[in-house]
């Protein structure tokens, strides 16, 4: 049985937010509109999530001495990661020690910070199919691991980094020093380690969210969002649209592998599965034991969106994945580098049917940074697309 205290009160069900952008924002609304007690953390401050939270907390996420003193001070029930900058060793410590429950589980967020752990818990423990790679330490080795197994063209990818950063697409042996150049230049911290992966020609892109919930016998079950479909440039999603249409056997061959993976990391909450398509076959590229980017979608597609599933599932609440229409999502971008920009045009983007925009709140602009997203429906698909395109071109961040 979930009971569910008073926010404010000695009996309130506190949750602690790890991380607290535009994805951490959602979720912790969700759980306000359920009566959690929200905490709110990221590190910098007046982050998009510090500002509908009960409280707001700036740390250093990585810091493993901050980050223990905070959660051991706080003492929420629930520990939500919402980011893979964690010093994930000491959510492992806390939950060993029963002073934190971590979402979806601690191992869950130490496999998934890296690419390593995952990747060789599909491939090598799970036997999912994946595309081709190796882990090179070292200029000479990420050439012999070309020459020898992988082939041309192939991606390198640092793998502490995410969405595309220090990523780059090798087609000859001429291009193989400086793809090894920018992934020392794009990690996320200070590593020599990559991974070189065989270029998959894959038709479609597709993330599954799947959410692991309780269901009315108390046991967990997993269950399926409709595909989204995206389109990246330089690894960050720009667009995305659900359904994704898909031949029935590639459906069911995603879910198999999303169920694999996911069953495997364990706990509840939502999981975006991000995999290759071509024809009937499918390739698992990464997972986030969390809500996913291209997932925003679901704000105007789904009864419950991918934030709200996520908070019900952790309380161990019911949960309900059905589409309520196609639509489509597009990223407004920053466009400009400035702190407490203005958006003109809000009111032209609003005019286009059937659409909604979110903006995030980040108090500085950079040109390329995500500061909102725009959302449209439609009984069509396409229509959405070109909807949620056009909106968000309409919204013109303007530095003052
Ligand atoms: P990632 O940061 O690993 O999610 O990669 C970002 C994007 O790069 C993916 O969404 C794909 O569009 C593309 N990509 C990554 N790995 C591969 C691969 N092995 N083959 C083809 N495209 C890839």
């Amino acid at each position: 049985m979930t009971t569910i205290g008073t926010p404010l009160s000695p009996r309130a069900t506190k949750v602690m937010l790890l991380g607290s952008g535009e994805l951490g924002r959602e979720v912790l609304i969700a759980l306000q509109r359920l009566g959690v007690e929200t905490i709110a953390v990221d590190r910098y401050d007046n982050a998009p999530g510090h500002q509908v939270a009960h409280h707001a907390r700036t740390i250093a996420m990585s810091d493993a001495d901050q980050l223990r003193a905070l959660i051991e001070a706080e003492r929420p029930d629930l520990v939500v990661p919402e980011i893979e900058a964690i010093a994930t060793p000491v959510l492992e410590a806390l939950e060993a020690e029963g002073v934190a429950t971590v979402i979806p589980t601690a191992r869950a967020t130490r496999l998934t910070m890296d690419r390593e752990g995952i990747r060789r818990l599909a491939a090598e423990t799970l036997g999912v199919p994946t595309s081709p790679y190796r882990f090179c330490d070292s200029l000479d080795e990420l050439r012999a691991a070309i020459d020898d197994q992988i082939g041309y063209p192939c991606v390198v990818k640092p793998v502490m980094s995410s969405s595309g950063k220090g990523q780059s697409k090798i087609n000859g042996p001429d291009e193989v020093a400086p793809a090894w150049e920018y992934a020392m230049a794009g990690g996320r911290v200070s590593q020599t380690r990559v991974i070189v992966e065989g270029f998959v020609d894959f038709d479609y892109e597709i993330t599954l969210l799947t959410v692991r919930a309780r269901g009315a016998d108390g046991n967990v079950e997993t269950r399926f969002c409709e595909p989204i479909g995206h389109r990246q440039v330089g690894g960050d999603y720009v667009e995305s649209w659900q359904p994704h249409p898909m031949p029935a056997a590639a459906l069911e061959r995603a879910r198999q592998i999303a169920g694999a993976v996911t069953g495997d990391l364990g706990g509840q909450g939502v999981f975006g599965v991000e995999l290759f398509v071509k024809g009937d076959q499918v390739w698992f590229s990464e997972v986030s034991p969390r809500p996913h980017d291209t997932g925003m979608v679901t704000m105007a597609t789904q009864w419950q969106n991918e934030f709200e599933l996520h908070a019900r599932a952790i309380l161990g609440l019911p949960v309900d994945t059905t589409l309520r229409s196609p639509g489509a999502s597009a990223v407004i971008y920053g466009g400009v580098d400035a702190e407490g920009v203005v958006f003109d045009g809000v009111d032209a983007a609003l005019r286009v049917p059937h659409t909604d925009i979110r903006l995030f709140g980040k108090p500085e602009s950079f040109v390329t940074r995500r500061m909102g997203v725009a959302l449209a429906y439609d009984a069509d698909v396409e229509v959405a697309r070109r909807n949620a395109v056009e909106a968000a071109g309409r919204v013109k961040p303007r530095a003052v």
